[in-house]
């Protein structure tokens, strides 16, 4: 067991100091190597292997202590200059692009917010078009772009693009199904200059090849990720977390440990669309909350064991404010550390430092906002689009504070959560600025308490919803 403050001062120093050698300017890059004499499955990498999206909380860098205001500051916190492992925490907000760049698929998950279908679309963008947007992407200063799908390993100009977009340095990494990475596909990843893959994995087998409505998926995802590792390559799981495959999340753990697996992105369920069918596989909030503070109290056992792995949740920035208020009753002065981290992340950032272009070119808030484009990178460049105000959900998310309602409006911690999805509460209310369905926290805990409520329009009555639920 964890043992409060002990475990922060004692345990941490000597995986603190290793992670700030890595966080000089110049330190050197790629120096993971699995097949290594002596190498750990939770040894550090450099910073330029990290994958970082706006909608992380990095559970093991701020529990653990392994970054301080300062290492971003030391940057200027400027996203050109930061190293990917703290891109989140820059002042100017360059957005993150995901790419849907296929339909294709050769899975039928339960959760996938592309909806897709086995076949590509006839009018996905060609590799021409691709590089278009690449180049334009490259002017804007998008500093990563995340080759998505359907399956992206099924569109043959994977290598391709991530090859030219590289060479305009962008940083490129992948989120895969996993099932068709085998050992030359492997090592035509690192050729092409892809720092990352993600690889989705939604519990054991079983309950994975449920999810993913394919019998053998969990042996194929597991075989692509050994390729991946063989050959020097970064890579993680993704799990998204709901009412069926919550209870397996401890045995998640136990897979990257026995597979040498150096991080994992716990997801949480991001429902979108009015009457979506999802909600429905959404977890209960006691149980989502239990959860996230099994991962917490996890990673802290995996540190004080000597070990590290990343770890991180995504998609509710209510983990954010939990995290803080479990560092702020046993190390306040860490705890200031971590508020000012969240602060220069800044919450939910659809709209803001993560973007979404679908295959045919379509631009979207984030990938679940699908069913609401801002314009197409085939007639206007992506910066144009990104910068047009003139409508008004996008104007909206990036000044969202003054539209929101309910507990949003009023929560003492709206500085560091920035109102959680939008698209969650879209969904539910029909109404983008009601308050997130998805987040745990007490009302006490968000200071919704007394005069507060009393103000009109700020407390819950006037949305049909139990938060205590
Ligand atoms: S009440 Fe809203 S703004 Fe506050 S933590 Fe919860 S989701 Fe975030």
């Amino acid at each position: 067991m964890i043992s409060g403050r002990r475990f922060i001062v004692n345990d941490l120093r000597r995986a603190q100091s290793r992670w700030k050698t890595f966080m000089q300017p110049g330190a050197p890059v790629n120096t993971f190597s699995p097949g290594k004499p002596g190498f750990s499955p939770f040894e550090f990498t450099t910073p330029a292997d990290f994958d970082i999206i706006w909608a992380m909380i990095g559970v093991s860098k701020l529990l653990c202590g392994l970054v301080t205001p300062q290492d971003a500051q030391r940057y200027g916190r400027h996203s050109s200059r930061l190293p990917a492992g703290l891109l989140q925490f820059s002042a100017d907000k360059k957005p993150i692009v995901v790419w849907n760049m296929t339909r294709a698929c050769n899975l039928k998950c339960v959760h996938c917010y592309a909806s897709a279908s086995c076949a590509a679309d006839r009018d996905e963008m060609s590799t021409a078009e691709a590089m278009k947007m690449i180049d334009d992407l490259a002017a804007f200063g998008v500093p990563t772009l995340l080759f998505s799908g359907g399956e992206p390993f099924l569109r043959k100009d994977l290598f391709e693009l991530g090859e030219y977009a590289a060479s305009k340095k962008i940083r490129t990494v992948i989120s895969s199904n996993g099932t068709l990475i085998d050992s030359p596909t492997a090592k035509m990843i690192k050729n092409s200059g892809f720092s990352y893959v993600g690889v989705s994995l939604d519990g054991l087998r079983e309950t994975n090849d449920r999810f993913r409505g394919a019998d053998g998926a969990y042996d194929m995802a597991m075989a692509g990720i050994g390729c991946c590792l063989a050959e020097g390559i970064r890579v993680g799981l993704r799990f998204t977390i709901n009412r069926s495959n919550y209870e397996e999340v401890p045995h998640v753990f136990d897979v990257m440990s026995h597979n040498s697996i150096p991080r994992v992105c716990f997801y949480h369920l991001v429902y979108s669309g009015r009457g979506s069918e999802l909600f429905g596989e959404s977890l209960p909030l006691p149980e989502s909350r239990k959860t996230v503070e099994y991962i917490f109290s996890r990673t802290r056992e995996i540190f004080a064991s000597g070990k590290s792995v990343e770890v991180l949740t995504v998609d509710n920035h209510a983990d954010g404010v939990l995290l803080y208020l479990k560092m702020l009753a046993e190390d306040p002065r860490r705890a200031g550390e971590i508020m000012t981290l969240l602060k220069y992340n800044g919450g939910n950032n659809s709209g803001i430092a993560i973007a979404c272009v679908d295959w045919r070119g379509f631009v979207h808030a984030d990938q679940f906002w699908r069913h609401k484009s801002f314009g197409n990178v085939r007639q206007r460049p992506f910066g144009d689009i990104w910068t047009d105000l003139s409508d008004p959900l996008l104007a909206g998310l990036k000044n969202r504070k003054g539209l929101l309602k309910g507990r949003c409006r009023i929560c003492k911690y709206l500085d560091i959560c920035n109102g959680n999805f939008r698209v969650r509460a879209e969904a539910v209310f029909g109404d983008t600025w009601a308050p997130d369905p998805a987040c745990y926290l007490t009302d006490e805990e968000i200071g919704l308490t007394g005069e507060k409520l009393s103000q009109p329009g700020s407390g819950n009555e006037i949305f049909d919803f139990n938060w205590s639920k």
